[in-house]
C-alpha cells in the first residue's frame, strides 16, 4: 500500500482562480496533516508554491498558483502566458470559485479564468468555494447551473475550504483524474529552508492583491535575514517597489496596509508548515529594480 509501483499514480494539480476566493485555504486543508514536502521550486521567487498529498497508492502535487487576473500590460500577459503554460503542464486543473461573490452571477474576472482554464484542454474540476457563506443551501443551485454552463467540468462540487464541506469527495475527483506516474517528491522529505521563500511568496501576492489596481508586477520580496531563535523564526524582510507612490500605497495609511499584509502573509505560512514566525516587514523604493542585473540576481530571479 502507498509503494511507487504498479498501478501507483501521481500528478500535478494546478490550483488556480481569482485573488481571495480561498486557493491557498483550499490547498492546505486539502493536504491537511499529511504534509511531507512543502517546497517552491528552487531558486525561482514568483513560483507557484506546491503542497504534496500522499495516499495509498497515489501522489498528489497541489500548485497553488498567485491569483489570476485579466491582464493589462505586456508583463501582465506573459505572466498570464506562465500560467497558462502551467495549466498545459499539469495533469488536472482545479478551479477554485467563490459562492459568497456570486450572487449577481459569475463575474468577468471568473470568466476570465475559466476560459484560460478551457484553453489549456487539461481535465479541469469547479470548486464552488465559501457556501458556508450563503444565507441558504438553496442559494448554490443557481450558481452550479452557471458554472456547469461556462466549460467543460470533469465534476463541479460546493465546498466550503474552512469548514472542510465537501472537501475529501474533492479530494477522491482528482485522484480518481490522475494518471498513472511516479512520486515526484520522497515520503517524509521536508526541505530545508522552505518558510523563507514561501514567505516570501506570500508577501508577494499580498502586496500585489493590494496593488492590483495600480501596480501589478513592481514588487519584489527579498528575504534579508533569517535568526532561529529556539522554534520562532524571526525574518526581515524588504518589499520593494519602484516609485514612491508605489511605497505609500503598500504602507498605507498610518502604516495599515503593510502591517495587514504582513500579517496575513505570516499567517498563512504558520498555518501551512506549522512553525512560528516573528515578521519584520519593510518596503523600500528601489528605482528600476527590474533592469538591475546585481538585485536580481541576489534575488534569485
Ligand atoms: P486565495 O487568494 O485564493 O489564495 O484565497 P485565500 O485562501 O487566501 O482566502 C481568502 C480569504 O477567504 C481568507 O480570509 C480565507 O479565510 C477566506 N476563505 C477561504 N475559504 C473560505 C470558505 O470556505 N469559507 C469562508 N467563509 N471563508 C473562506
Ligand atoms: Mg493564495
Amino acid at each position: 500500500q502507498g509503494r511507487e509501483g504498479e498501478g501507483f499514480r501521481s500528478g500535478f494539480v494546478a490550483v488556480v482562480g481569482r485573488p481571495n476566493v480561498g486557493k491557498s485555504t483550499l490547498v492546505n486543508r486539502l493536504v491537511g496533516q499529511k504534509i511531507s514536502i512543502i517546497s517552491p521550486r528552487p531558486q525561482t521567487t514568483r513560483s507557484p508554491i506546491r503542497g504534496v498529498r500522499n495516499g495509498p497508492g497515489y501522489q498528489v502535487v497541489f500548485v497553488d498558483t498567485p491569483g489570476s487576473q485579466k491582464p493589462r500590460d505586456t508583463l501582465r500577459a506573459r505572466m498570464q502566458e506562465r500560467v497558462l503554460d502551467s495549466l498545459a503542464e499539469s495533469d488536472v486543473v482545479l478551479c477554485v470559485l467563490d459562492a459568497s461573490q456570486a450572487r449577481e452571477g459569475i463575474g468577468r474576472g471568473d470568466r476570465f479564468v475559466v476560459e484560460l482554464v478551457a484553453r489549456s484542454k487539461t481535465p479541469a474540476i469547479a470548486a464552488i468555494n465559501k457556501v458556508d457563506l450563503l444565507p441558504r443551501r438553496d442559494d448554490a443551485l443557481p450558481i452550479v447551473d452557471e458554472v456547469r454552463k461556462l466549460a467543460d467540468w470533469e465534476d463541479v462540487f460546493l465546498i466550503s475550504a474552512t469548514a472542510g464541506t465537501n472537501v475529501e469527495p474533492l479530494m477522491e475527483a482528482v485522484v480518481r483524474l490522475l494518471p498513472p506516474g511516479p512520486r515526484y517528491f520522497p515520503e517524509g522529505v521536508v526541505t530545508d529552508y522552505p518558510e523563507t521563500l514561501i514567505l516570501a511568496e506570500y508577501i508577494r501576492e499580498k502586496a500585489l492583491e493590494v496593488l492590483r489596481e495600480e501596480v501589478p508586477h513592481a514588487v519584489a520580496v527579498e528575504i534579508d535575514e533569517v535568526e532561529r531563535k529556539g522554534d520562532l523564526t524571526v525574518i526581515y524582510a524588504i518589499i520593494h517597489v519602484e516609485r514612491p507612490s508605489q511605497r505609500m500605497i503598500v504602507l498605507g495609511k498610518g502604516g495599515r496596509t503593510i502591517k495587514r499584509i504582513g500579517t496575513e502573509a505570516r499567517r498563512d505560512v504558520e498555518r501551512l508548515l506549522g512553525t512560528r514566525i516573528y515578521l519584520d516587514l519593510k518596503v523600500k523604493v528601489t528605482p528600476g529594480w527590474r533592469s538591475n542585473r546585481g538585485f536580481l540576481e541576489r534575488l534569485g530571479l
